[in-house]
């Protein structure tokens, strides 16, 4: 089976078995927590639940082909939190844990998280750091609060929070935290170009192998790069409001929470360079399942004006469908709030990282000789202020003529 990106799972790899425990754990946890949804209460944002998994299996759970230990933070949070995202809980349950095909993305990054791709590349779980997971949790109300208050946030959308504890190495114990959430990118829209944008140029630049022949796509971009290109994004008045707006609103959050760190993430798809898929290809992942503008709206709330954007001799006959054709995806308007030749997918990830102790030491160790404008170590305050800035100044559909 084809896997779009990173390299596919299967027994005998090294993480086959965490991801295999991860799964289960899911599939297993998710489908016990179907009853009757309730209004939250406080105990709701403190709940854990722990599920133990062996051969034998027991009333809980089902025979395992390994041992492990799954615990479940906050369930009816994050139950709850799908369905705001309009999540269809069985969808999320196939999706995630249908087939146990992952692909998990290159080598461990800097951070040393591990990401892997659900098989319909709809979903990514993402191990994080102790530090990250007490930080959601304690973030979770506000959070929480927040996306039932901005159907349209650009923050990561958080499907659930987990732990596998099992086995390693003979004596030890291995204990996992990671995160479930949406895959900003669409399953079957080529992606041309990317970029990871922090508002800071210090060390933003990603080097390109110029004895390569260039394929921009295979490269995460960075601040630095998005300049040198004169890259922008490219909103009319009309979206260009809608976005600042929510960018507002989100980076209010996220310096109330007291994060730094986080990225816009932008992929650019080339309306004329097209796509490499069928058609068919792509309706198959997202075929939607009513007939009813405000359920499909409501499917996926990241477009900030699905109504207004795909031609419509896209879907020819399909009139209805017409706005759901971007997969989650902002078309490009010139300024008179034309459609252009770009789609955006964009989000704001990695929003995890507490402005700590160690961050403060790194502040003043970088302002040592540099100007505390381009040094990427900040308080959220500013951090946020900068980053803000930064997207402001490169969104804009004057700035070049549509490529
Ligand atoms: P670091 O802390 O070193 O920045 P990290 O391990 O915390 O790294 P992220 O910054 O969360 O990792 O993500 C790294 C890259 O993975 C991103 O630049 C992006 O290319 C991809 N990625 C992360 N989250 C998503 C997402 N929700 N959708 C699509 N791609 C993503
Ligand atoms: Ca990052
Ligand atoms: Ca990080």
């Amino acid at each position: 089976e084809k896997v779009l990106v990173g390299n596919k799972i299967s027994e005998g790899h090294e993480n086959f078995v965490m991801a295999y425990n991860m799964l289960t754990g899911i599939r297993v946890a998710v489908s016990r927590c179907s009853g009757v949804m309730k209004k939250l209460n406080d105990d709701d944002f403190k709940t854990t639940k722990k599920l133990s998994f062996n051969m034998d299996g027991s009333e809980l759970t089902p025979s395992s082909k390994y041992d492990f230990k799954f615990k479940d933070y906050c369930p009816e949070v994050f139950r709850e939190l799908r369905s705001l995202f309009g999540l269809d809980p069985a969808d999320y349950l196939v999706s995630i844990t249908g087939k146990y095909i992952l692909s998990e993305l290159g080598s461990p990054g800097k951070s040393g998280s591990f990401f892997y791709y659900s098989r319909d590349y709809r979903f990514i779980i993402k191990t994080i750091h102790h530090s990250e997971h007490k930080q959601l949790r304690r973030i979770l109300k506000d959070y929480y609060e927040h996306v039932k208050e901005n159907p349209n946030t650009l923050i990561s959308q958080f499907y659930g929070l987990h732990r596998v504890k099992m086995p390693f190495n003979k004596s030890g114990i291995r204990k996992v935290h990671f995160v479930v959430m949406n895959n900003l990118f669409p399953p079957h829209r080529d992606i041309h170009r990317k970029f990871d944008l922090k508002g800071s140029t210090w060390g933003r630049i990603t080097k390109l192998d110029p004895t390569k022949e260039q394929n921009l796509a295979q490269y995460t971009l960075k601040d630095v790069n998005f300049l040198d290109r004169h890259e922008s994004i490219k909103f009319g008045p009309h979206k260009r409001k809608l976005f600042f707006a929510q960018l507002e609103a989100d980076v209010a959050l996220l310096k109330k929470i007291n994060v730094m760190d986080y990225s816009l993430l932008l992929g650019v798809h080339d309306v004329k360079k097209g796509n490499t898929f069928e058609l068919s290809q792509k309706l198959s992942v997202f075929d939607p399942k009513s007939n009813d503008k405000s359920i499909l709206i409501n499917t996926n709330p990241r477009d900030i004006d699905r109504e207004f954007d795909l031609p419509s001799n896209v879907f020819p006959g399909r009139s209805k469908y017409v706005f759901y054709g971007h997969d989650g995806g902002i078309r490009a308007t010139n300024e008179d709030n034309e459609p252009m030749g770009e789609i955006y997918y964009l989000g704001i990830i990695d929003c995890l990282t507490n402005y700590s102790i160690k961050k403060r030491l790194e502040t003043v160790w970088r302002s040592i000789g540099h100007t505390r404008s381009t040094i990427s170590a900040l308080p959220a305050h500013e951090y946020g202020d900068r980053f803000l800035k930064f997207i402001k100044v490169g969104t804009s559909s004057s700035k070049k003529k549509s490529s």
